[in-house]
């Protein structure tokens, strides 16, 4: 006999330790268990199946009626059908995870830069093309509902990008794992180009219903901020211990965005918080006739979550970006811990339970909070707690530039979190005295490797912090990994020894920067293969190298390659009204635009040529030249002035160019406006070339330079960041590289300081014509010219020009032979496997994390 249905009103499920689970179950009514076990199978699995949940939700979810359904209707109606399949899976995922006790990974990135949703749903579940069939018989075009969805851009580059591919990989591989975010209203600006300038428009996301988030706004956290710290004698222990009373509280209310993986039914979550007032406003203040001030503290509050910060690999002190910082953190370690409680395991089973991996340092504040709550609040001794901490977290670290790293001054920090500020002086002081112990008397090692930076106004080191709460640190790329030992890290390579340090190269998940961004190669490449299984196990591009000399293989290859630069063509003259021709060689520099990237020296390549076109005759210009469209794309930070500058230093190069008579197909300079991820997916699978020509050791990793090359490109680059290890992979031949290697950086600035620089004639033309008036008025582009003249000319661009265009010149006679590029490109492909996310994950699965897959058998 069934028990009354009553019975599990009086406690929900998630008060159940995990054993209690299995043994609740019998107590669960037996009506009730079978329901939830058949409800599975109630989901769709043929057209028909689909086409009754889609005008199912435009009749009861949208409230609207088939005869009045537009394409916004369609994609809202598809996604909630595509949206019910998850929420099952994700169901099934959850209680499996709770229900085995398995250890879990938390991802903390306080960017997710996803993209959009649907297509993505639809490939990973395998289930495009039933869906393409339904929607056409219901009067529509899957292409165009696909286009009414707005990017998820919650996040401003690489950086970003990485952690929504991780997540995707971590749901492909089916590891029990989350990530936490936050879910900022307004993601990355929307750039607009006015008269060559970037202009900054709000990116507004949430404007319509987002079908793919779960609102829980049962779980809201109190995140306390302010107030002061006291000292207070514990009852129980009659031992005194320290207590912060908070000054200011918000609440943290969670969205769930659930994560399909490819091939699996598993289904992970990335959990986004938005903050919230504690009160509908404040009674007193109300009752005293201040209604105006108790609704501002609301609108306060809510700006905690309002905006992404819109810098990319720099840092910038502002308070409120602290706040964000410790309101994600807090709600998530929260979460993370009431989840353990569960358990009802000992404390120092913590890290066998939960790993967590701080994605750059942003989320180091983590570290503070957990030894917080395990001291304070759970009230664990010191030492204990602080050996749980440091086997718990994993740093990754994503740049060796000084500007980027993370520091806050002393007060502002005390001011906003009084009691951290206390624990991170505790922290510090224990590492200290462990250093003087290993090191007497070393106080230049002292202060290098302590979190207090000793300086006018006092810094809190987030780097160094990481490090030490940390069990292991990872670079992104080899060169990287090694660079952070030998520079800014080497004083803790001396501390702990060089094992606390090692390698993850970063990668990108193929589902969608192939199977999605490149439906054509990627299904060509499966009917070689044997169908798409290489998308989860993509070394298996290696069988591709036997077709190389197929002629016919080759001529398929190109084929794709042009319908997708037609493709790309067709976006350049629908957002900047600029006429390319798809069969020249299509150059593309896409990615954030930073000094470092060195889009100034792309561009300055780009007027050196134009100069050389036009002092060719015109007979031997087509003999000389291959014709080219070199295109560019990216933000800049909007206090960022010579990213600017270089924007519009493009933009003015273009004007003139695409505009000379003389010129016509043989040169053409475009700028993409607002480049994001579903740009991406046109632009990398359109490319003949691409440049990642950072100076060399400044390029973490870099992961465009994956998608393009998995999408049939070639690079020109640096010996920087990943391009190190694609050039291994691929080989030599397949690459243009150029430039001074990390390892002369130091000796070429230290010339530059004095004052032994050296301009090459080539460039020095190049700045003439600036500097005449050629590409407008020369006086807003003089601070660009000078960085190089007079101010030592910091990211080298003098010392690689002359290379850079040796290198573009061997591109121009490479791209001449056809069968030959097609041959390399076949070859790049076949051999790109090394970099699927997948192997990332594994490899912090093993290395780092220590944790199994868990596959869902339904
Ligand atoms: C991949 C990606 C990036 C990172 O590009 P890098 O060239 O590696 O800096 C930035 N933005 C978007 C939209 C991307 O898809």
């Amino acid at each position: 006999m069934s028990e009354p249905i009553q019975r599990i009103h009086k406690r929900t499920l998630t008060g159940f330790s995990p054993t209690e689970i299995l043994s609740i179950d019998a107590a669960i009514p037996l009506k009730c268990r079978e329901i939830w076990k058949r409800y599975g199978a109630n989901e769709f699995s043929d057209v028909d199946g689909f086409e009754s949940q889609f005008v199912k939700h435009v009749e009861t979810t949208l409230a609207r009626s088939i005869y009045n359904c537009d394409n916004l209707a369609a994609y809202q109606a598809t996604s909630n059908s595509i949206r019910d399949k998850l929420i099952v899976h994700w169901n099934k995922t959850q209680h499996l995870h709770t229900a085995k006790d398995v250890k879990r990974i938390y991802y903390l990135s306080l960017e997710f830069l996803m993209g959009r949703a649907l297509d993505n749903a639809l490939i990973n579940l395998e289930i495009r093309d039933l869906a393409a069939t339904a929607v056409d018989e219901l009067g529509f075009r899957l292409e165009d509902i696909l286009e009414v969805e707005p990017d998820a851009a919650l996040g401003n580059g690489g950086l970003g990008r990485l952690a929504a591919c991780f997540i995707d990989s971590l749901s492909t591989g089916n590891y029990p794992g989350w990530g936490y975010g936050l879910r900022y209203q307004y993601g990355i600006f929307s750039q607009k180009i006015v008269d060559g300038y970037q202009a900054e428009a709000p990116d507004y996301w949430l404007r319509f219903s987002n079908p793919w988030e779960l609102p829980r706004l049962e779980i809201q956290i109190p995140v306390d901020f302010y107030g002061y710290t006291t000292t207070v004698k514990d009852p129980q222990t009659g031992k005194s211990k320290k207590q912060w009373n908070g000054g200011e509280q918000i609440l943290a209310v969670a969205y769930d965005f659930p994560i399909p993986g490819y091939g699996t039914s598993n289904v992970n979550n990335l959990r986004m918080w938005s903050s919230k007032p504690t009160t509908e406003f404040d009674f007193q203040k109300f009752n005293e006739g201040d209604y105006q001030d108790s609704l501002a503290q609301q609108q306060r509050a809510e700006s905690i979550t309002a905006v992404l910060y819109p810098n990319d690999n720099f840092y910038k002190g502002k308070e409120l970006r602290l706040k964000q910082q410790y309101f994600w953190v807090a709600a998530s370690l929260h979460d993370i811990v009431r989840r353990f409680i569960k358990t009802k395991r000992p404390w120092d089973q913590f890290p066998d339970q939960v790993a967590i991996q701080l994605n750059d340092t942003h989320p180091t504040l983590a570290v503070v909070e957990l030894q917080r709550i395990l001291t304070d609040l759970q009230g664990l001794e010191w030492d204990v707690a602080w050996s749980i901490v440091q086997r718990t977290f994993g740093y990754t670290n994503h740049t060796v530039m000084a500007e980027a790293l993370e520091k806050w001054p002393v007060d502002l920090f005390g001011t906003l979190l009084p009691r951290h500020l206390e624990i991170v002086y505790d922290i510090n002081l224990a590492f200290l005295q462990m250093v003087e112990k290993k090191f007497p008397n070393d106080r230049g090692l002292l202060s290098s490797v302590s979190v207090i930076e000793e300086s006018q106004p006092k810094n809190i080191r987030m780097a160094n912090l990481a490090i030490i709460g940390s069990h292991r640190v990872n670079g992104v790329a080899e060169l990287h990994s090694q660079l952070i030992k030998q520079t800014i890290f080497s004083d803790f390579v001396k501390v702990y020894g060089s094992d606390k340090f090692t390698n993850v190269t970063n990668g990108i998940t193929p589902r969608r920067w192939l199977r999605q961004a490149n439906p054509g190669l990627a299904a060509l490449i499966a009917s070689k293969l044997g169908g798409y299984g290489y998308l989860n196990d993509l070394n298996k591009l290696k069988g591709l190298e036997q077709f190389v000399e197929d002629p016919g293989f080759r001529a398929e290859w190109a084929a794709i390659k042009t319908a997708n630069k037609t493709k790309l063509a067709a976006l350049i003259a629908s957002t900047t009204g600029v006429t390319v021709n798809p069969n020249s060689l299509f150059d593309v520099q896409v990615k954030r635009i930073h000094e470092y990237k060195r889009q100034q020296l792309n561009i300055f390549g780009v007027i050196w040529r134009y100069l050389q076109l036009k002092a060719t005759p015109k007979a031997e210009r087509t003999t000389k030249f291959v014709p080219k469209v070199s295109i560019f794309g990216g933000k800049a930070a909007p206090g960022y002035y010579t990213a600017k500058t270089i924007i519009k230093l493009v933009n003015s190069v273009g004007s003139v160019v695409n505009s000379d008579p003389e010129i016509g197909d043989l040169l053409k300079v475009v700028f993409i406006p607002d480049y994001n991820v579903s740009k991406a997916e046109v632009i990398c699978p359109g490319s003949d070339l691409s440049e990642h020509i950072s100076t060399a050791g400044t390029e973490a990793s870099g992961t465009s330079n994956m998608k393009f090359v998995l999408n049939g490109g070639l690079i020109i680059g640096t010996v920087d960041g990943a391009n190190v290890e694609i050039t291994r992979e691929v080989g030599e031949d397949n690459i243009f590289l150029f430039g001074n290697l990390a390892e002369d950086v130091e000796d070429l600035r230290h010339e530059h300081h004095m004052g032994r620089s050296h301009i090459p004639d080539s460039l020095v033309q190049v700045f003439d014509a600036i500097s005449s008036g050629q590409f407008g008025t020369p006086d807003e582009f003089q601070s660009l010219l000078d960085g190089v003249r007079f101010h030592g000319d910091h990211y080298l661009v003098s010392d690689d020009f002359e290379s850079y265009l040796e290198a573009q010149k061997l591109v121009d006679e490479e791209f001449r032979k056809k069968e030959d590029w097609v041959r390399k490109s076949i070859i790049s492909v076949a051999n790109m496997g090394f970099f699927s996310s997948d192997r990332c994950i594994e490899e912090y699965a093993e290395n780092i994390w220590n944790i199994e897959p868990l596959e869902e058998k339904v």
